[in-house]
């Protein structure tokens, strides 16, 4: 038995001898809902009158057509209250914060789609709520401010350093540090320290458990191979986590775990699990955020936890890129580094380009509107349909719909009539 919150060589808990008080109240608390049987029914009851639990699977019979097979199935995580599977995270750490009698929420949030759930949830349970981003960071997404606002957060300015993601989790983790008693951080995403990656896919997984029943029903046998996009992460390990064989147990399982949760490893029944990274402008490029495609990132302790990150020799992060703002991140899950270690998951990347191109296709073929995000696994499931055969089965995870984001699809489409309304818009303003 390993260490506990590691996963192979990654995990780990890297904190502030400050902040271990808080960490151990968390995981206990945990550990407690894991052990409560009582605890994930009231969590699928919360999803299923508050967001759209189950969502539904779609069977994409234009796609299917249009690629000459293999059967294209979409699990619709775009369907989730506030627009992506985002919501399954907070709400559970919602119901964490209330068992732990906390009043206080805080996150930091790059993209502000994170800030956005939050602030939704904090709304929903009754919690106070601050929002921590880079001065840079909201002047890019002023839309997902706007709603923060409106939904009762306070969203706090940073102007330390460069102004974006990494500068706001420093000063989120200083306002934790100094409110512990109250308050408690809900962290995004699969990734930072333990029992954060565990307790992210555990809430994550009720995707996966939702789309192997589905796809059974539906397709009549388990797919040959599931698609996710990867920014931390977290989407992926929760589809991932519904094909992963129980019986191969290892190293990373945690025994008292009863739950049919994501630390059950090895690839099952044939199933592929393929994860997405944001390729950007191209691998060969600089401008991307691909860690763990053709290998880019390396091993290194940062942000909490241990894991590949786009880095220097020297240790330094480098610059990521992406036209999809919620994959532009330079670490990922310390799950998914071991999954990628043990080979259990295949990582690729796909282009801005391709991306655009599959987001077209998909919203002209089904009529559905992805994230840009989730369109790195619809571009991925494209590009790899001549390997495939006509009546294959695969499945593809719709982390998120693309309407909420207009400003960046029509930006990135370069679209004309878009540009004319802006124009006029702020021809409006100034006059
Ligand atoms: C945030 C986000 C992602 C990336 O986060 P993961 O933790 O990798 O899932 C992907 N898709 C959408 C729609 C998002 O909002």
């Amino acid at each position: 038995m390993e260490r506990p919150g590691y996963y192979g060589q990654f995990g780990g808990t890297f904190i502030p001898e400050i902040l271990v008080a808080t960490f151990d109240q968390l995981r206990a608390a945990f550990e407690g809902i894991k052990k409560d049987p009582s605890f994930w029914k009231e969590y699928q009851s919360l999803m299923s009158t508050y967001s759209c639990r189950p969502t539904p699977l779609t069977y994409s019979e234009n796609l299917t057509r249009h690629f000459n097979g293999p059967h294209f199935y979409i699990k619709r995580e775009d369907l989730n209250h506030t627009g992506a599977h985002k919501l399954n995270n907070v709400m559970g750490q919602g119901l964490v914060v209330q068992r732990m009698g906390k009043s206080r929420v805080i996150a930091e949030t790059g993209a502000g789609q994170h800030g956005v759930a939050t602030a939704t949830m904090a709304a929903k349970f009754g919690f106070e709520c601050t929002i921590y981003m880079g001065e840079v960071d909201m002047a890019r997404q002023r839309p997902n401010v706007f709603w923060m606002e409106q939904l009762g957060a306070t969203v706090v300015r940073v102007t330390d350093g460069d102004r974006i993601l990494k500068d706001a989790i420093n000063e989120a983790l200083r306002d934790w540090a100094t409110n512990m008693d109250t308050t408690h951080y809900v962290l995004g995403t699969v990734c930072g320290p333990h029992p954060y990656p565990e307790m992210v896919s555990y809430f994550q997984s009720i995707i996966g458990s939702e789309a192997r029943d589905q796809i059974v029903r539906q397709a009549g046998r388990l797919p040959k191979r599931v698609y996710a996009c990867v920014g931390g992460g977290s989407n992926a390990l929760g589809i991932f986590s519904g094909f992963l064989d129980d019986t191969q147990v290892d190293s990373v399982r945690d025994p008292s775990d009863n739950h049919s949760g994501i630390l059950r490893v090895k690839v099952s029944n044939g199933v592929e699990l393929v994860g997405v990274e944001a390729g950007g402008e191209g691998l060969e490029t600089r401008r991307h955020a691909s860690r763990l495609a053709s290998v880019h990132g390396s091993v290194g302790v940062a942000q909490g936890y241990k894991t590949y990150f786009l880095q220097d020799d020297d240790g330094q992060m480098l610059e990521t890129h992406s036209v999809a703002a919620g994959l532009d991140y330079i670490g990922v899950s310390p799950i998914l580094a071991a999954y990628y270690e043990q080979g259990i998951v295949r990582f690729e990347a796909a282009t801005n380009d391709e991306v655009l191109a599959a987001t077209r296709l998909t919203m002209k073929k089904e009529g559905i509107i992805p994230a840009l995000e989730s369109s790195h696994a619809l571009a991925c499931a494209f590009r790899e349909t001549p390997q495939m055969s006509a009546d294959d089965v695969i499945l593809i995870n719709l982390s998120g719909r693309g309407d909420k984001d207009i400003f960046t699809i029509a930006d990135a489409l370069g679209d004309e009539g878009w540009k004319e309304f802006i124009t006029t818009k702020a021809e409006a303003y100034s006059a």
